[in-house]
């Protein structure tokens, strides 16, 4: 896989991501929403937590309050109150307070679909920007999250940690309509067989197509 070309990388990863659709069926986004107001919180709530964790919580908080004007009259102590135990609770409050506010004041309460106008609610990145437009939206969203640096370096397809870096090069290769999927897929396989620190290779579905299989 030395020195292959962008047209060899194309073949390449539409087998394997054929082949992970095959191995998981079922894949989507974990995280519970009725709303892209509610994805985008309980993105960020997802930082640093498990998606179990957050369903939990969201499933108590959307309860009470779920769209952005009744986010934005709350404080950021009560916000703090209902999501302490996703931990960074006090940042969270805050990003989501900050969020709420500014969805009210420059988009009426709805949450925009585009990627220009979601990174820039402040405490919004391109990862849970893409989250929502592919979820919530069902526009393609290249999501670069930790099993996504981890599989496209060990796959070769990138050497850099950089998600910027990473999303755009990994968007030249793979369809547009698969760039929502490839993130489930990555989440999947990560937890499941390409275990951080300790990927089952044996075991693993896309290993003849992986220069790092051990
Ligand atoms: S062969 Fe091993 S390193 Fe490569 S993707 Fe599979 S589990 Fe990960």
């Amino acid at each position: 896989m030395k020195d292959e070309s962008t047209n060899q990388k194309k073949s390449r990863i539409t087998d394997i991501i054929k082949i992970l659709k095959e191995e998981y069926p079922n894949s989507s986004c974990s995280l519970k929403y009725e709303s892209p107001f509610q994805l985008l919180v309980a993105t960020i709530l997802s930082a640093q937590c498990t998606d179990e964790r957050v369903n939990k919580v969201t499933s108590v908080l959307f309860e009470k309050y779920s769209n952005a004007e009744s986010f934005r009259k709350l404080s950021n102590e009560q916000i703090e109150k209902e999501i302490f135990s996703t931990g960074f609770y006090r940042n969270k409050a805050k990003s989501i307070k900050n969020i709420s506010e500014e969805i009210c004041e420059k988009y009426d309460g709805i949450v925009p679909k585009t990627l220009e106008s979601l990174v820039k609610l402040r405490g919004v990145g391109r990862k849970t920007a893409n989250v929502v437009l592919g979820n919530a939206f069902n526009i393609p969203g290249l999501v670069v999250d930790t099993h996504v640096i981890r599989i496209a370096n060990l796959l070769k397809f990138v050497i850099t940690k950089n998600a910027v870096v990473i999303e755009r090069e990994l968007s030249k290769i793979i369809e547009k309509k698969e760039w929502t999927n490839f993130g489930h897929l990555c989440i999947d396989h990560g937890r499941a067989v390409c275990i951080a620190r300790k990927p089952n290779c044996v075991k693993c579905g896309i290993s003849n197509y992986c220069p790092s299989k051990i």
